[in-house]
């Protein structure tokens, strides 16, 4: 009997709607149900063993973690709207119950969480349609599956005539105030009239739907682009006029979301994910407006000219300085070199991070400049504080792969050592793995050449690249750097901390020199020291500190954290 009631379970949870998943204490996915895969696009074995906190966006891991621990300390259910990363990477606002069973001594606290969209609660005659049922009762529109269908059929016959199609997801804003505020018959009635005034703004060969709570759709035929801006317009403006329900005036506004076929994707599951998401970025942005997805990557497109744009003013009016950062002998405390790191001093925004402009400096071929006024300002730097009578010690300046691949990067290199008069064993360049994989003849000629003039050169990052191994024996380089992700968790990650003591180990068999970037905390250096790596850069000793700074830490020549 008991065997047949748990076999009945398991067949209503392999057919259920909802997205039923059970998670272990450490948040380990233990089993999760068909729905679950399809609402999320995750296989089972891709789920099972990895942790919960995949199918959250980082804005969202803190305030879903506190509700689970919450569940878990009261033992009560807790239900709430939430957004989950589907395997796509599209967020998708679902609703969510998190069930864990009350605090047993001694045993495990595994939990279960259903998910599904979000619905208005409705009158009983009003509910969600049935899979069976091809259009929503409330609005009398078609339903999502109906939906799916009708737009599947637009994108074959789109396919045949060399067409587009426009599929539109479309949201109220702030729905659930007007709903709560003023009562769910009230909510419907809106719903309703909403529905009819998108009706009113599509033609009678493309598809209109509501596909759940407050969200409709439209599939639409489109020659191009234009079209489908045309059609938004439209709706905003339409929903933008007041409703008058039971006598009473609300205004209301819209986001959608609009993703194009074949541009964006071939697939409805795929289209939908984007217009979603693109609907989701104009909630977020304000509402009361559309963006299409592929408009996302524009809005990025535009940053990154903008950069681009004020990334040659800055050329022009020098607004860059260079920040030093110590490498530090572990067994000594003394600081034995530094790093120079570029800043930008943008006049309106203020100091921006490398991070931010060297890819698209890389991409603009603004490197070159950029990169030349680094080595020539690191060099300068340098020699002046060795005039100066501070103790001499070497300068590392980092070379992006488009920098050194460029035809005169050595002869630039001989410009700034010349200009400044610096003696090139105080200059190290640090250069990263992918440079060297391709064209790997002539990067050994080049890399020796550079060694021919005296300077070091590290592998930056090391540990992060791709290459095979065997090139380290080829190429003429002197120093190894250990990534800063093998030291950040070395004290409780043993992998990492595997991985650091194989760099020190492979750097010692080839007799070149390591150091560790990235040190944080005693322990750290502790273990990096304790391992055979004395050389270390981290936050520990120092951050990055603008050259006028520096220049006392170098007086002083030794740093005591
Ligand atoms: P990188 O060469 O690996 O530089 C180390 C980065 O780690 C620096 O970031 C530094 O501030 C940061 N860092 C140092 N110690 C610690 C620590 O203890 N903890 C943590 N969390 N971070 C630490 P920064 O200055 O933002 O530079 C980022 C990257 O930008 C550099 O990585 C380098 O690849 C690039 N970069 C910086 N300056 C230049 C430059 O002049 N030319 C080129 N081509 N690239 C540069
Ligand atoms: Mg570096
Ligand atoms: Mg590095």
């Amino acid at each position: 009997m008991l065997d047949q009631v748990e076999e009945l379970f398991k067949i209503v949870l392999s057919n259920i709607e909802h997205g039923v998943i059970m998670c272990g204490e450490d948040n380990a996915v233990i089993q999760a149900n068909p729905a679950f895969e399809k609402i999320t696009g995750y296989a089972n074995d891709e789920l099972i063993g990895k942790d919960i906190s995949i199918l959250t966006p980082d804005n969202a891991k803190a305030s879903i973690a506190l509700s689970l621990r919450e569940s878990l300390n009261s033992g009560k259910p807790w239900q709430g709207k939430v957004m989950i990363l589907g395997r796509d990477r599209a967020e998708r606002e679902l609703h969510l119950s998190i069930f864990a069973p009350p605090e047993q001594a001694g045993a495990q606290r595994s939990y279960a969480m259903i998910l599904r969209p979000p619905i208005v609660d409705m009158p009983e005659d009003a509910g969600e349609c049935l899979p069976s049922d091809q259009h929503d009762t409330l609005t009398k529109l078609p339903n999502r599956f109906l939906f799916k269908d009708r737009a599947e059929q637009s994108i074959l016959s789109a396919a045949r005539a060399d067409k587009s199609v426009a599929v539109l997801i479309f949201g109220l804003d702030r729905f659930s105030i007007i709903n709560d505020g003023l009562g769910h018959s009230f909510g419907n009635e809106l719903l309703k009239d909403v529905a009819g005034r998108l009706q009113d703004c599509i033609r009678h060969v493309d598809t209109v739907a509501r596909i759940d709570g407050d969200r409709f759709a439209m599939a639409l035929q489109i020659a191009e682009v234009d079209d489908g801006v045309i059609v938004s317009e439209k709706v905003l403006k339409s929903i933008n006029l007041p409703f008058i329900i039971n006598n009473q005036e609300v205004s209301a506004t819209a986001s959608i979301g609009i993703s194009l076929y074949p541009t964006d994707g071939e697939n409805m599951d795929e289209l939908s994910a984007y217009a979603e998401s693109a609907m989701h970025h104009a909630k977020k942005s304000g509402g009361n407006q559309y963006m299409f997805f592929a408009n996302q990557m524009n809005i990025r497109a535009k940053e990154r000219i903008e950069i681009e744009n004020n990334l040659r003013r800055a050329i022009q009016n020098e607004e860059f300085l260079l920040y030093y950062q110590p490498k530090v002998n572990a067994e000594t405390q003394k600081i034995v070199g530094m790093e120079a790191l570029i800043r930008w001093q943008d006049p309106e925004k203020g100091i921006i991070s490398p991070g931010i402009f060297i890819p698209v400096a890389e991409e603009s071929g603004l490197i070159g400049p950029i990169g030349l006024w680094c080595l020539k300002e690191a060099c300068r730097q340098n020699k002046y504080w060795q005039d100066m009578g501070l103790q001499p010690v070497r300068v590392s300046v980092n070379v992006s792969a488009h920098q050194f691949k460029d035809a005169n990067f050595l002869d630039n290199l001989k410009i700034a050592i010349n200009e400044s008069g610096l003696t090139t064993e105080y200059l190290e360049l640090e250069l990263t793995e992918s440079l060297l994989v391709d064209n790997v003849e002539d990067t050994i000629v080049k890399l020796q050449q550079i060694r021919d003039l005296g300077c070091e050169l590290s592998i930056d990052d090391f540990g992060t690249g791709y290459s095979s191994l065997s090139y380290l024996t080829r190429f003429p380089i002197t120093v190894l750097k250990i990534d800063r992700a093998f030291v950040h968790d070395i004290e409780d990650n043993e992998s990492t901390a595997e991985i650091a003591r194989a760099i020190i180990g492979l750097s010692q068999g080839l007799k070149l020199k390591v150091i560790a970037e990235g040190a944080e905390t005693k322990e750290h250096v502790d273990f990096l020291r304790e391992h055979g790596c004395s050389t270390i850069q981290g936050y520990y000793y120092s951050k990055p500190l603008p050259a006028k700074v520096f220049e006392d830490l170098l007086k002083i020549g030794s740093i005591n954290p």
